[in-house]
């Protein structure tokens, strides 16, 4: 019985056969299983990096595994507003021009870095580390909540600008905050939002993010509507 002949079984079996046992080396195979793991990374892209790191020199393998385990074991939460730091007190916390006083409250390090892309924002922020989701069984122990009123408490802070998602989430989270806040004194504001319901910070464009915040508003005007 040959390929022609077997009514098909043959190809079959091969293609089975090609699924158990794919890669000839299993150190590939290794590497492809841990990129894989990867969010948005198939098995497919996970080879096509895997061989391009195959194909560069040694070097730039090595300063991306020694740059990853690095970044895993070294990386920590800055003390005062919860942003990935190198140090105990991160650079923006740390540095002297920045405006102690006005401070922002993100969702994650991902709007920060999009407020600061926008280069119209010189205060200092807050990272919350998630937003209030029963849905997924987050509350606001689970955020870093205490730390923004005890930084409230300390009586420098002017102003909070809330800069969280316009979404169901992003409002609870908001209305959380500002109950928690607003007899501790400072101003609590929002970003304008020429923004849609539902955007994320993130992928919002420079220009419009930058606009949002230089147009923030009190935040008590957004409940009366
Ligand atoms: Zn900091």
């Amino acid at each position: 019985m040959n390929r022609f002949t077997d009514g098909g079984v043959f190809s079959k079996r091969l293609i089975f056969r090609d699924a158990m046992n794919i890669y000839s080396s299993k150190l590939v195979e290794n590497a492809v299983n841990e990129f894989s793991r990867l969010p948005g990374i198939g098995k497919k892209t996970a080879l096509r990096l895997v061989l391009h790191i195959l194909k560069k020199d040694n070097p730039v393998a090595e300063a991306l595994g020694n740059s990853i385990i690095k970044m895993r074991s070294e990386v920590q939460y800055c003390r005062i507003c919860h942003t990935l730091s190198d140090s105990d007190i991160c650079v923006i916390c740390s540095d002297g021009k920045r405006q102690k006083s006005i401070i922002c409250v993100v969702e994650d390090i991902r709007d920060m870095m999009a407020i600061e892309n926008t280069g119209q924002y010189n205060g200092v922020y807050h990272v919350l580390g998630g937003i209030i989701s029963p849905m997924e069984g987050i509350g606001p122990n689970d955020l870093n909540i205490g730390s923004l009123v005890e930084r409230a408490k300390g009586g420098s802070i002017t102003e909070v600008i809330m800069a969280l998602p316009t979404t169901i989430e992003g409002d609870t989270t908001n209305f959380y905050i500002y109950k928690k806040l607003k007899e501790l004194g400072p101003d609590i504001t929002t970003i304008a939002r020429g923004i849609a319901i539902g955007d994320e910070l993130e992928y919002t464009d420079e220009v419009t993010l930058g606009r949002s915040i230089l147009n923030r508003m009190p935040y008590e005007k957004t409940l009366t509507k």
